[in-house]
């Protein structure tokens, strides 16, 4: 059964909002106007073409780019427009994995899941292990806390990732093509862990996916992108098995 999503009293429901959004790369307009939002709790993926700006939307909330346009907000707080020190505060709510785990090479597999909790959150060593350990059992790795990430494959590498990023106990899970860099025979492992982890948590997932099948899984809601807008929107169901715009039905037939 799926944990209970349903925002804690107080909390808004909306969790992820962006209003008007527009982010340009020189004379190229990445994201038009963008307009959407995400409720606490919910599994939305982001699909559509190369080039299409999904990556660049999870970048924003990272605020690893600012857009030129527009406001985002995270669980009520505006993150842009927003002072520097704000910023950094409301940050702690979101985690991101990367399609390059991008972990520490020489820290071990226990110490790149400790290190920003210690460092960023002010945990104890003791309590950051104990969270560390939990999650290393959720994503399968126990056996492998000891080891530098060389030592692991690529699967094992980006479960790393998904555990060092809910040490954290982010609101929010970025997720971007985390399986594009990865040997298809280990795909599935991961695509495993996050299935579960969708399941069994009320993290919020915003996911950029090539992987139609988990797409389809685990998403609440489905945003078809085209050239920096959304073009189509909803259940899974609806746009995998009856999508009405034609540039969905294009992608579709392309990928599937
Ligand atoms: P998607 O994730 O849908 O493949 P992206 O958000 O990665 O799309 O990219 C959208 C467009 O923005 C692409 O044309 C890409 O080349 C361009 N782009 C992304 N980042 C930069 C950057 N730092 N500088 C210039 N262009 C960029």
């Amino acid at each position: 059964m799926p944990t209970d999503t349903r925002p804690a009293p107080g909390r808004p429901a909306e969790l992820v909002r962006l209003e008007q959004v527009t982010k340009r790369f020189g004379d190229r307009t990445v994201l038009d106007r963008l307009d959407f939002s995400v409720d606490a709790g919910r599994h939305v993926t982001l699909i559509g073409p190369s080039g299409s700006g999904k990556t660049t939307i999870l970048r924003l909330l990272m605020t690893l780019t600012e857009p030129d346009e527009g406001r985002i907000t995270v669980d009520g707080e505006l993150l842009f427009p927003a002072p520097e020190k704000r910023v950094r505060e409301i940050r702690k709510k979101i985690g991101m994995v990367f399609q390059q785990f991008n972990l520490f090479p020489n820290m071990t597999v226990l110490r790149n899941i400790t290190e920003a909790p210690v460092t960023v959150l002010g945990l104890s060593r003791d309590a950051a292990e104990e969270r560390a350990r939990e999650l290393l059992e959720l994503v399968g790795l126990s056996e492998h806390l000891d080891k530098r990430p060389a030592q692991l494959s690529g699967g094992q590498q980006q479960r790393v990732a998904i555990a060092r990023a809910l040490a954290m106990r982010p609101q929010v899970l970025l997720l971007d093509e985390v399986t594009s860099a990865l040997d298809p025979e280990l795909v599935a492992g991961v695509l495993d862990v996050l299935r579960d982890i969708a399941r069994s948590t009320d993290i919020t997932m915003l996911c950029v996916t090539h992987e139609m099948g988990f797409a389809r899984d685990i998403s609440d809601q489905v945003l078809m992108f085209d050239a920096g807008r959304v073009v189509e929107a909803g259940p899974p169901e609806k746009i995998f098995s009856e999508p009405e715009h034609h540039r969905t039905r294009e992608f579709l037939s392309a990928v599937l």
